[in-house]
């Protein structure tokens, strides 16, 4: 597992933001700071906010990284990495919703970063497709919104992927999220069944399907850009075909449809037995919803499905979905052809449930 987190020491003792660079010559920012000495486990680096240090990662690793050093805690995080596809920045752990098996339960407290996230978008690498996740995002509407736009403004070549429970859309939203910077901003918003009860059960939250239902027409009114996304569950999959009809008959101006495979974490941890669905075993609800989907027009994708654990004619729509710093392989998918192309498991999937599965392609 690739650490986003590691220990900091800093002379300033307010939290900042900086691009890390190990050659003067790739310096280009005033907000660039550059490595002044290095080992194996960390480099110093000098720049705007003085000297500090970084521990835990080679000074090559770290070259080209956005990271926010908070020195009260010790701490930089690296928010964008230059090597990764994979940068998603948190802008807060409040949510109004507790979804049954939410990989990041939610705080009470939320803590204001979106200056120095702004800063640290404009930072990026050119061609960036930067994330944005929470809790929920849209919980901070107009800062989230202006934050975007700022960057949009001063970066044309940045796009963004914001993860919204799709519950905070208004109206007065529509003509903004018309205005052109929006076609480089796309939603993933979640929907878990084609019934109030059974979505309304898996989020936690009464009224919520009614809610995204008139949020869905709102972005559709708005030309926005929209990834529904499905988590596979033991409450849902038997309503898989119900929701591939509604897909398809309500919601067919979304880019994309992806059903994701569960992810051993946060709440569904200790929830797995009863909520992880053996798609291995019964790959047939899956089916039937791509079918249906792929049959109208919807393109349809799978998040975290192993390859060897999907019927041959369904693995084109397997993604390897899996962000590079939490992604593991089993030790028989060193034998396995499809292994660049494969999602394998997150790193904390249960060792013993990815054996029981994994048969090299
Ligand atoms: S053996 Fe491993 S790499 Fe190959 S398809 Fe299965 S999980 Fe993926």
């Amino acid at each position: 597992m690739i650490l986003l987190n590691l220990p900091a020491f800093a002379e300033s003792n307010i939290p900042f933001v900086t691009r890390l660079r190990t050659s003067a010559s790739d310096k280009r920012d005033i907000a660039d700071s550059l490595m002044i000495d290095a080992d194996s486990m960390g480099a110093s680096f000098a720049g705007a906010h003085g000297l500090f240090a970084i521990d835990g990662v080679s000074a090559e690793d770290l070259d080209g990284d956005v990271v926010l050093v908070t020195p009260l805690a010790g701490r930089a995080e690296r928010l964008l990495r230059r090597a990764s596809r994979h940068n998603t920045l948190l802008v807060t752990e409040r949510c109004d919703q507790l979804c049954v098996m939410c990989s990041q339960p939610p705080k009470k407290t939320h803590v204001d970063r979106f200056a120095l996230l702004e800063q640290a978008c404009l930072l990026a690498e050119p061609d960036t497709l930067i994330g944005v996740s929470g809790g929920e995002p849209t919980l901070y509407k107009q800062k989230l919104l202006s934050m975007i736009e700022h960057v949009l403004d001063a970066r044309p070549d940045v796009q963004f992927h914001i993860l919204s429970n799709g519950q905070h859309f208004e109206r007065d939203d529509v003509d903004r999220l018309r205005d052109p910077r929006y076609r480089r901003v796309s939603w993933g918003i979640p929907l878990y069944a084609a019934d109030a009860a059974t979505h309304d059960d898996v989020v936690g939250k009464h009224g919520a399907f009614v809610r995204l239902r008139d949020s869905f027409a709102l972005l559709m009114a708005a030309g926005a850009r929209v990834e529904l996304r499905t988590v596979l569950l033991s409450t849902n999959v038997d309503k898989l075909h119900d929701l591939a009809h509604f897909v398809v008959a309500r919601l067919r101006f979304i880019e994309a449809w992806s059903i994701m495979q569960l992810e051993h974490i946060g709440f569904a941890k200790g929830r797995w037995r009863d909520l992880f669905v053996r798609h291995d075993l019964n790959f047939t609800p899956v089916a039937t919803a791509l079918d249906a989907a792929l049959l109208h027009g919807v393109r349809a994708q799978l998040f975290n499905f192993p390859l060897c654990t999907v019927p041959a004619a369904y693995r084109p729509y397997a993604i390897a979905s899996i962000s590079d710093w939490k992604n593991k392989t089993m030790a028989p998918c060193q034998q396995c052809s499809e292994r660049e192309h494969c999602a394998g498991f997150f790193e904390w999937h249960p060792d013993e449930d990815a054996m029981a599965v994994v048969t090299p392609l």
